[in-house]
């Protein structure tokens, strides 16, 4: 196995293991990005920018975009710009939800985004999010993480159930509540969990004002297979992505054009808040960078027309037991490079246009491509590609490395794409 690229898979399970949620991916890519030499701007404050400054803003805790300037004004050259999310699917709490049942406290949830419902059950989960706190200088945030494991959804046995292997359909209310113990010790059962919190967080129950928290697997990644040519960890949609473009961006020294980093939340629930791809954040920015560079209007829309967007997100590696499930003109395959999304109908981004620019980064990054188009009779997924590429005016490819078992607890990929995936957007930076 690439040498490089196993370093970098270990770098890319050790960003995942530490964020279990959207808050802890945004604040870990801060961090890189912070030892980069790059500067927290806030959206609140009249900005004064500096040609070859880096400059970094955040939304909701949970979204980021981070810049370089380039010694060309972007209305020039136009705006390098790489996107990807930093949510995924999700058990998130119920907070006022604790209730005993056959002498157990169980908690409900809601389903965030579109997981695979049966594989959170049996596995270790922990819980990890944001909450809101009361303070002398009003309402604050502070990022949680119980860590340990503190609860489980257990399956019901097969002689309870015989249809199980058949396919069983997990109803969320009722079949989804997270066992948190069995316990026969007097509880208030509305502020139980407020305090366990309050505990965490290192802060006064009667503080917590209302708890944005999620459950998570905390079984760590790892490298596997023969060769230990596979990732397998949870996240890898879209975390792998964000790895990516993080470590391209910081990588990239001068350049030329405006480097643009995006890291949206909420894709998976299709990007419609203040912090998703389908907001105003992106388009603000880019507008205010050039305001601040002594650009009108129309240099804004001058630099739009420049631009190129990589919106980089999972696909689906054909599957060696669902072989029917792809067109097998259009199935990519594992540890083969990046592929380039395609849709007839825009549920992808690309055009053949951004296809060929994208292929000759490749083949400027000495990178293998594949391609993916859905079978003809099913229909495809989307990404934050259409709707950026719709609301900025802005030429944009839809790529992702191939991937098995997208939105389940673990997913998986190859080692190689990663390293591939990674000298293609860093080329795309240079
Ligand atoms: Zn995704």
């Amino acid at each position: 196995m690439n040498n490089k690229a196993n370093i970098l898979a270990k770098d890319l399970i050790t960003f995942i293991d530490s964020s279990p949620v959207s808050y802890f991916a945004a604040s870990n890519i801060i961090k890189e990005l912070e030892n980069s030499g790059y500067r927290s701007l806030n959206e609140g404050d009249k900005w004064k920018l500096e040609a070859g400054q880096k400059y970094y803003l955040q939304r909701n805790n949970s979204a980021v975009i981070a810049f370089q300037l380039g010694s060309e004004k972007p209305w020039q050259s136009g705006f390098n710009i790489a996107g990807a999310h930093t949510d995924s699917p999700h058990l998130k709490l119920k907070n006022e939800s604790l209730t005993k049942s056959a002498g157990c406290l169980k908690v409900s949830v809601e389903t965030y985004g579109g997981g695979i419902n049966s594989t959170w059950l049996d596995r270790d989960l922990s819980l990890a999010g944001r909450i809101s706190i009361n303070t002398e200088n009003g309402v604050q945030n502070r990022l949680v993480d119980f860590k340990r494991a503190v609860g489980f959804i257990p399956n019901l046995a097969i002689h309870l159930n015989r249809e199980a292997n058949a396919g069983f359909e997990y109803n969320k209310q009722t079949h989804l509540p997270v066992i948190l113990f069995g316990s026969d010790k007097e509880i208030d059962e509305k502020n139980y969990l407020k305090e366990l919190v309050a505990v965490e967080a290192g802060v006064n129950a009667d503080s917590i004002l209302e708890m944005d928290l999620f459950f998570y697997d905390t079984q760590k990644g790892a490298v596997i297979g023969l060769d230990q040519d596979m990732i397998a960890v949870g996240r890898l949609d879209n975390l792998a992505m964000c790895h990516c473009i993080y470590k391209s961006l910081t990588a990239a020294d001068n350049p030329q054009q405006t480097n643009i980093g995006v890291f949206f939340d909420n894709e998976e629930i299709g990007s419609r808040t203040m912090m998703g791809a389908d907001s105003n954040f992106l388009n603000s920015l880019l507008e205010r960078i050039i305001f601040a560079l002594g650009g009108d209007l129309e240099d804004s829309l001058r630099a739009k027309h420049h631009s190129f967007l990589i919106s980089a997100d999972g696909a689906h590696a054909l599957h060696p037991n669902f072989t029917d499930k792809h067109d097998k003109s259009y199935a990519p395959l594992l540890n083969q490079g990046p592929v380039i999304k395609m849709s007839a109908n825009f549920r992808y981004a690309t055009t053949a246009e951004t296809a060929g620019r994208f292929i000759n980064l490749c083949n400027k990054a000495d990178v293998p491509y594949q391609k993916m188009a859905n079978r003809s009779d099913l229909p495809s997924g989307s990404t934050i590609g259409p709707t950026s590429s719709a609301s900025l005016g802005i030429n944009t490819i839809d790529v992702g490395n191939p991937m098995f078992a997208m939105h389940s607890i673990r997913e998986s990929q190859g080692t190689l794409d990663h390293y591939y995936m990674t000298k293609v957007i860093s080329e795309f930076y240079k």
